[in-house]
């Protein structure tokens, strides 16, 4: 799986590729960007690039030193993670004292540290000496979803990359790489809310089976017709509460770019601009039954009612709540 292979960012990776090509690695680097910039797997294809046995500038995930990285049994790729809410002093320190040892196989020792702002100040100050002392057969990638979090001397120590959330277009031209026909590139570029791994997590079929089903609670909805019916679907509690929340804010968003669509039907008229395109007819008949003001209405209350069942708030009266402020 070659830099190509991740998806969006064509320039940052330019940017790491000349790195490795003109072999001047900067010494720490932070690489700041949403969770759906895939941070994580940039910096692992960065670190099989250095170590990679047939390419210079590239990974090909299938030499020895790339398979090793891959299971995180590379001794020279060292993975680091929060213990707990936040980086200990110690495991600072036990990496200043891992920075001096010389790398085993490597001409390069890597450290990716994950969610990098979870240093707090004392830690902070440790990890400062290691970058005021560089050494040239270290190289330290900071990952975080939050860069001003990070102690200004830590940021102006290091090269800073912005990474961005891929675009919809970069998503379907992936997908159709991958082998996806242009419709339903098309429509999960649409709904991946910018992350290529929520359109590779489930297959098609049960992706269509919950969009129809999504689509007849809209239906009902907007009717305000079997309105109890309508009740049991959202507030069904029939799964964990952490299985609850992720499928229900799913719903609301795949929902709601249903309700974009009946406002852009009622403004143009025409289909060329739905996402659902494969709804088509049934969301012209919908937008009959639904004022404009009454969308936006909607998709307003919708998205707090997200936002307040996310907070464990009882999901019941809040959805009730919302039912009765629209019926
Ligand atoms: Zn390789």
């Amino acid at each position: 799986m070659p830099f190509t292979d991740i998806v969006g960012n064509n320039k940052i990776k330019q940017i790491l590729k000349n790195y490795l090509d003109k072999e001047r690695i900067p010494y720490s680097m932070i690489f700041s960007g949403p969770q759906s910039a895939n941070l994580s797997d940039l910096a692992l294809g960065f670190a099989k690039s250095v170590n990679c046995e047939r390419n210079k500038d590239d990974f090909c995930d299938s030499c020895d030193h790339c398979i090793d990285i891959n299971k995180t049994i590379f001794p020279d790729v060292i993975y680091l993670f929060p213990d707990g809410q936040f980086y200990k002093k110690d495991q600072v320190l036990e990496l200043i004292e891992e920075n001096y040892k010389r790398p085993m196989i490597s001409d390069k020792k890597i450290f990716i540290m994950s969610d990098a702002n979870k240093m707090n100040e004392s830690s902070s100050n440790s990890f400062l000496k290691v970058l005021e002392e560089p050494s040239d057969s270290t190289i330290f990638i900071l990952l975080t979803r939050n860069k001003s979090q990070l102690l200004p001397t830590i940021r102006s120590r290091c090269q800073m990359l912005n990474f961005y959330s891929p675009t919809r277009k970069e998503i379907h031209d992936h997908l159709i790489k991958m082998g996806y026909d242009n419709e339903k590139a098309d429509l999960l570029a649409s709904i991946s809310r910018s992350s290529i791994d929520n359109v590779l997590k489930e297959d098609f079929y049960s992706l269509q089976n919950k969009r129809s089903r999504y689509l007849e609670i809209l239906e009902k909805l907007l009717k305000k017709k079997q309105i109890d019916e309508v009740l049991l679907a959202l507030s069904d509690q029939s799964r964990s509460r952490s299985v609850f929340i992720d499928s229900f804010v799913e719903m609301i968003n795949l929902i709601s770019l249903m309700l974009r669509d009946i406002m852009i039907i009622k403004i143009e008229l025409k289909k060329e601009f739905l996402i659902n395109v494969d709804f088509s007819e049934k969301l012209f008949e919908l937008q009959k039954y639904i004022t404009l003001e009454k969308i936006l209405y909607l998709i307003r209350r919708m998205e707090f009612l997200q936002r307040d069942i996310k907070r464990n708030l009882n999901s019941k009266i809040l959805i009730l709540e919302f039912i009765n402020s629209y019926v």
